[in-house]
């Protein structure tokens, strides 16, 4: 299962401009950039993942028929998790309490059991319980579709509440920020913030609307890839010339800033 698959927004983007008609000149401090800049590069990006595995999550989703519980469990399992464990501790999770119902039936032990080794499986067995009790008992076993009940729920913050919101729901109007993408956008200059929190904020500015739905799984695959958060492999990224570069100081070794 390929990123390539996802962007279907390469139909409604158009061909990508010329890379060479981008200023290639550092923007003021703050400014925000050029939309077609953010166009060329979300083009770009679209175009590059082809071939690259998409993040556990959207695996997830693709598989379970973009089911709003299962999507909402990985996210939870997600957090500082490599993509391989997260993914097959929610197939086990799955596998045994594929509903609400089911799995606020389980022990918390059982829940760590079948979860671990995901970092904090302890914590986040406690919050998957605490959660499945609460949508079955105050949302009739359904996960909610806005923002302000999915904060409700134990262990549900921003950056899960987007991504449930986007790919199980089909939002166009929410933008997912996790580490990948706030680290991301600030390298290109995009945004200038301190937590992923600000990012989202400072993108719903400095974006526009169109890639909002594409952002995370866009720079979370190169982010996973390329864009990595020690020795960022700059000279093969195909985005260089749009990108500031912000805070970088060394990058992949063999390549050159
Ligand atoms: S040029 Fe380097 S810092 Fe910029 S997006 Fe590419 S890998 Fe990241």
């Amino acid at each position: 299962m390929k990123a390539a698959q996802a962007p279907a927004v390469l139909a409604n983007a158009g061909a990508p401009p010329a890379r060479g008609r981008e200023p290639s000149s550092p923007r003021g401090r703050g400014a925000p950039p050029a939309a077609r800049t953010v166009a060329l590069v979300m083009r770009t990006l679209a175009r590059a993942i082809d071939g690259f595995e998409l993040p556990a999550v959207e695996k997830i989703a693709e598989r379970q028929k973009k089911d709003p519980f299962q999507v909402l469990i990985s996210t939870l399992l997600s957090a500082r998790t490599q993509d391989a464990t997260t993914l097959a501790a929610s197939t086990r999770l799955s596998q045994v309490a594929p509903t609400p119902h089911a799995m606020a039936k389980l022990t918390v032990a059982q829940i760590e059991r079948l979860i671990y080794p995901v970092s904090f499986y302890r914590h986040k067995a406690r919050h998957v319980k605490a959660t499945c009790r609460i949508l079955v008992d105050r949302f009739g076993g359904s996960v909610p579709a806005t923002m302000e009940e999915l904060l409700t729920l134990p262990g549900v913050g921003r950056k899960t509440a987007n991504l449930v919101l986007i790919l199980a729901f089909g939002s166009l109007r929410n933008i997912c920020v996790d580490t990948h993408v706030h680290r991301i956008s600030n390298r290109l200059g995009w945004v200038r913030t301190r937590t992923p929190e600000e990012t989202e904020q400072a993108l719903y500015v400095s974006t526009d609307s169109r890639w909002w739905p594409y952002i995370n799984l866009y720079l979370v695959t190169w982010g996973q890839n390329v864009c990595r958060p020690a020795y960022p492999r700059c000279r093969d990224c195909v985005i260089r010339a749009s990108c500031h570069q912000v805070g970088v100081t060394r990058i992949a070794k063999g390549t050159t800033a």
